[in-house]
């Protein structure tokens, strides 16, 4: 999603702010700008396109100043432009923002500050903000004042930097992210801790409905009464500015080659709390396990597993979805929020639904310092380092770990292997040739589909997400049993078929969907143990003990839609209109 970085210090601030943004592009955005302000003047430059192109186009980094501000926009509110791109200054030009989020009420806000005589050069929402805080600072010349009149009328979630032209800069947060990060003598605000992590490891995560004041090195923090707020300074782990490819072309191939290491360390810092969750289970009334694109789909593997080795009933529910069901989550049950960043803003709402019920929630997350960490009563750390590419690959295996570790936790007669299981992932990662080779027969087709049965449906799932997200192909999971109730129609020789056929109770069911697609003229990639003469490309599997097969399977998905992304020339890091952690609804 979005970024957005203020900097308020004693260095020049605009290359500091760019290399930020830099830091922070694996958020994905579209368009990108800076403003600083020196000798109470502002000055801003904004483009469409990557922090380097647009920074080599009008060298965002030359700008002249000790404060600053700059953002990589994510359009919710008006198309892809420049003047769209933030950041927006106000009419008189003496206030500049930068906005992460959506203002609910911004058409009601825009009318009013136009029969006030205000005028409005962006189709965005954020504009609004900095004629707001124009209007009240020239009533008040309070920045203070300004921002909580400011916040009392507008709606939605955000978290926005304002800059003054008298040299203060303030931030307020709702619901997004806001991290200020505090050097020696500078202060940093930024939606992550990649936007300052270079220069300071002392952070304090603003809570909901505060905000900051910066002005001559000093900061108060304040809730949105005027009232100051309680804060503490958390030392951020460095290992998340370690954001670096290292000898690999891409991250998102880095972050799949991790995984024989990533799969040992999942939740293993965090071990109590898995020991906490299993207790919470065998006590609780419901098990719900919410998330939101791939980590939905780990919440349908919980379900199966939990059913299969514990015979316990969980369901899984899609974060984006609860909203319109509040109901269906009883009173005193727990939910179990899976979210790579903690920062989803599916995710968070479910989770507040699930608290009006008075429900225990128990956090899996990669960040252990987000915003859903610091909601849960139990926070499992998946534990896998930073993952930069957009779609998500060691997140879901570390995931997928988790969840049979609290499997095991609840079954103790269920011998899990770790050690082996990771040698497994290894053999399948040594020999990409073969995948590499398939890839490139996906390169002109246009639907793909993807069959599997039980617990091979939601890797059906996975994969046809993995495959749209890297490379543009239309792809669709299906459960077996359902191909010949409507997708049949589909198969002839224009289309790919992957079947995820391993030696376990839905093999020959699936053998005989694969026979079927096969006559209707459709190619089909078999992903099993087992070699089959039905299948036009095979990938062979490796033996793995039955327990852990599943997670296994994902690993020559994630290849195939690697490789096949380079074939079409897509960006496998920052997919198209995509976003790492989706912060808005
Ligand atoms: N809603 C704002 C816009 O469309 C901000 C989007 C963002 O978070 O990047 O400009």
């Amino acid at each position: 999603m979005c970024s957005i970085i203020g900097y308020y210090g004693n260095k020049t601030a605009s290359p500091i702010i760019v290399k930020g943004l830099k830091r922070m592009e694996y958020r994905g955005y579209d368009s990108v700008g800076v403003a600083t302000e020196s000798n109470h003047q502002i000055e801003l430059k904004k483009g469409i396109g990557k922090v380097n192109e647009v920074n080599s186009k009008v060298q965002l980094d030359s700008l002249p100043g000790k404060i600053g501000i700059g953002h990589t926009r994510w359009a919710t509110h008006g198309k892809v432009t420049d003047f769209n791109a933030h950041p927006h200054q106000s009419n008189s030009g003496k206030i500049a923002i930068v906005h992460n989020g959506i203002i609910e009420n911004f058409e009601e806000l825009k009318k009013k500050l136009q029969d006030e005589g205000y005028n409005f050069k962006s189709e965005t929402d954020s504009e609004i903000i900095a004629n707001l805080l124009q209007k009240h600072y020239e009533k008040t010349k309070d920045v203070k004042e300004t921002i909580m009149k400011t916040v009392s009328e507008i709606k939605g979630h955000y978290a926005f930097v304002a800059m003054f032209e008298n040299g203060q800069l303030a931030a307020a947060r709702f619901h997004e992210p806001l991290i200020i990060g505090v050097g020696h003598d500078d202060f940093f605000l930024s939606s992550d801790v990649l936007g300052f992590i270079e220069f300071t490891d002392d952070a304090i995560y603003l809570e909901n409905g505060n905000f900051v004041i910066l002005d001559e090195n000093k900061f108060q923090i304040l809730d949105f009464h005027g009232e100051h707020a309680k804060y503490g300074i958390t030392k951020v782990s460095k290992e998340f500015g370690d954001a670096y490819k290292g000898d690999y072309a891409h991250f998102t191939l880095k972050e799949i080659y991790e995984q024989p290491e990533t799969v040992l360390k999942a939740g293993e810092k965090t071990m109590e709390a898995i020991e906490k969750t299993a207790d919470y289970i065998k006590n609780a009334k419901n098990i719900y396990v919410t998330g939101s694109g791939t980590s939905f789909n780990s919440a349908l593997i919980a379900k199966q597993i939990l059913s299969k080795y514990v015979k316990i009933k969980a369901e899984p529910v899609m974060s984006s979805e609860l909203q319109f069901s509040p109901d269906s989550i009883e009173e005193n049950s727990i939910i179990i929020a899976i979210s790579q960043s903690g920062e989803s803003a599916d995710v968070l709402d479910a989770v507040k639904i699930g608290k009006q019920a008075n429900c225990k929630i128990i956090a899996i997350v990669n960040l252990m310092t987000s915003s859903l960490a610091r909601e849960a009563d139990v926070v499992i750390g998946m534990n896998c380092g930073p993952e930069i590419g957009v779609a998500a690959t060691k997140s879901f295996t570390s995931q997928l770990v988790i969840l049979y570790k609290i499997v095991q936790k609840l079954n103790n007669d269920i011998t899990i292997n770790f050690e082996n299981f990771s040698k497994s992932v290894l053999k399948i990662l040594e020999n990409p040739r073969k995948i590499q080779q398939i890839a490139k027969e996906l390169k002109e087709i246009s639907d793909i589909y993807i069959l599997g049965r039980g617990i091979n449906y939601p890797i059906a799932i996975e994969t046809a997400l993995k495959l749209k997200e890297l490379t543009y192909i239309h792809a669709e999971g299906i459960a077996g049993g359902e191909l010949k109730h409507g997708p049949l129609a589909l198969m002839d020789s224009s289309v790919f078929v992957i079947i995820i056929n391993p030696n376990d109770s839905t093999y020959s069911d699936t053998l005989t969907s694969a026979r079927e697609i096969k006559a209707r003229g459709a190619k089909v990639i078999g992903v099993s143990d087992i070699e089959s003469d039905v299948y036009d490309y095979w990938i062979e599997m490796p033996k793995i003990d039955e327990v852990l097969y599943p997670i296994s399977e994902i690993i020559p998905i994630q290849l195939l839609s690697y490789y096949a992304a380079l074939e079409k020339n897509t960006d496998p890091d920052y997919p198209r209109n995509l976003a790492k952690s989706v912060t808005v609804k």
